[in-house]
């Protein structure tokens, strides 16, 4: 299930976790890391395309358990905005907030 674009007024944050807010719904069980750059933890698998894309090393690899990894993005601060883990990610697990002018992908990034 993608994640839940709406979860900064539906979900609640809960917990920081090297420097970025981490949120939960009822049924969550590992939450959504990150605000300006968002990931579900409950839908990433850790397949690395977004580390492996992202051009200012937003993400780090986080072993949540043993063999269960996740994209933390501990460096939200950076992001650029640029779009590209969010559009790369298979599961939809990605969620860039966007500047009032930015209301969807396509747009954004023809700007
Ligand atoms: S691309 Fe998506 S599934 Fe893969 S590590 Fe990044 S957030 Fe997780
Ligand atoms: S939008 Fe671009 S700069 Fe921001 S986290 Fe994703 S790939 Fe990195």
């Amino acid at each position: 299930m993608p994640i839940d674009r709406s979860f900064q007024t539906t979900w609640k944050q809960t917990e920081t976790h090297r420097n970025h807010s981490v949120w939960h719904s009822k049924t969550s069980e590992l939450g959504i890391h990150g605000t300006r750059v968002a990931v579900d933890f409950d839908e990433c698998t850790g397949c690395m395309k977004c580390l492996k894309l992202c051009p200012e090393e937003v993400f780090e690899l986080l072993e949540v358990s043993s063999s269960l990894l996740k994209a933390d993005p501990v460096n939200e601060s950076a992001c650029l905005d640029c779009l590209a883990c969010e559009l790369v990610c298979p599961e939809e697990a990605i969620f860039i907030m966007r500047k009032p002018q930015e209301s969807d992908t396509l747009s954004a990034l023809l700007d």
